[in-house]
């Protein structure tokens, strides 16, 4: 295990948290497992020290996270603005976790940078920006919860922490490396887990709790978009699916519903790049883009170039505030300009791709 702060900053951190009494934790637009995970864990700790603590998050998480313990208390500002509002309003220390800059906490952004309050970020997204009293960031590392494990680790509290906790921090881990799947091949993630499963969690029923809860309209939806919504484009070695709200309606789906589909292309021999564009449902005019890669394809770069976005490099994501037509042109540009990176042969397989 790590230490992740030097002296000084430990000392920072525990006089923040020690002057504190009401805590917002916040996390980043369209929260994923990581997001929910880290607050939801940093909110059990910090409760356990008898801080008054929050969840913020900008819009709605998905239905497979609502069994984390404590789930149910996080504050979604979109569906509560006012009360939202006032607990930023009131807090005496921020937590900003998962998220490197403060425009991804979009409609939250506002109102979280006026409250002059300390605030501590925690995150493993490159390029944290400045607007934090103390930046814990280590883009090593394979989720914001592995972040938070060494810290507990260098504070000597983990292995001291609640089975709640430990299943916060566990879910969040494994939903940031595709259950253990990709960015997962340093040996301390390994060590974290056992000091988790130390606190007696149940692993397995945590993947089947995350991963196997799928609706009848997502398994209908997600045949619908490889057999009719994918476009692959071989030579570049990548694909591209679209969903539109109108789709999205007429399966009858929900917002966490489409979650991973981005990845499946993947499992294809030989594909380096998938490209999944929807259609933003809560703000009209705007697609979102998911961008999967393997190998060393730069996700994050294209991202930036091409998708106001940004990311890790084989999972980034942006938006554009077009149509779908639009967005797809700009998708083929996109793969044009990456075509040195993406129409070579593959780096991994140098005899040659199955061509089954
Ligand atoms: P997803 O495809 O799951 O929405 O996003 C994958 C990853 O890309 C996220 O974990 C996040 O790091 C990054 N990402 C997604 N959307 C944006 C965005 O609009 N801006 C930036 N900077 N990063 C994003
Ligand atoms: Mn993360």
């Amino acid at each position: 295990m790590e230490k992740i702060l030097t002296e000084e900053e430990q000392r920072l951190f525990l006089d923040l948290i020690d002057n504190a009494k009401k805590v917002v934790i916040c996390a980043h637009v369209s929260p994923d497992g990581d997001a929910i995970g880290s607050t939801l864990a940093l909110k059990h700790w910090l409760t356990r020290k008898g801080k008054q603590v929050t969840i913020v998050v900008p819009n709605i998480f998905p239905d497979f996270l609502h069994w984390l313990p404590g789930a149910e208390d996080i504050k979604v500002y979109l569906k509560h603005e006012e009360e939202v509002q006032a607990v930023v309003t009131e807090a005496d220390l921020f937590f900003i976790a998962d998220l490197n800059e403060s425009s991804r906490l979009q409609e939250l952004e506002t109102c979280v940078l006026a409250n002059p309050a300390p605030k501590i970020m925690v995150d493993h997204h490159l390029n944290p920006a400045d607007f934090c009293q103390l930046v814990i960031s280590r883009p090593d590392m394979c989720a914001t919860a592995e972040v938070i494990c060494h810290l507990l680790y260098q504070l000597g509290e983990l292995e001291q922490i609640t089975q709640d906790e430990a299943t916060c921090l566990y879910t969040a881990m494994m939903c940031d490396t595709g259950a253990f799947t990709f960015n997962s091949n340093r040996a301390v993630v390994y060590e974290c887990i056992s000091y988790l499963l130390n606190s007696g969690i149940d692993k397995d029923k945590i993947y089947r709790n995350v991963y196997w809860t799928y609706s009848l309209a997502r398994m209908k939806l997600t045949g619908y978009l490889l057999y009719v919504k994918m476009e692959t484009i071989p030579e570049m070695h990548t694909s591209i699916i679209t969903l539109t709200n109108k789709e999205r309606k007429l399966f009858g789906i929900k917002n966490g519903d489409t979650e991973g589909i981005v990845n499946m292309p993947l499992q294809v021999s030989g594909m380096r790049l998938s490209v999944f564009l929807s259609e933003d449902t809560e703000h009209a005019g705007v697609v979102k883009v998911s961008l999967r890669s393997v190998d060393d394809f730069p996700c994050n770069t294209m991202s930036a170039q091409f998708f106001n976005g940004g990311g890790h490099k084989n999972a980034s994501g942006g938006r554009l505030t077009c149509g779908m037509e639009e967005a797809v042109q700009k998708v083929h540009e996109a793969i044009k300009s990456y075509a040195h990176l993406l129409n070579g042969p593959s780096p991994c397989s140098p005899k040659g791709e199955r061509n089954d």
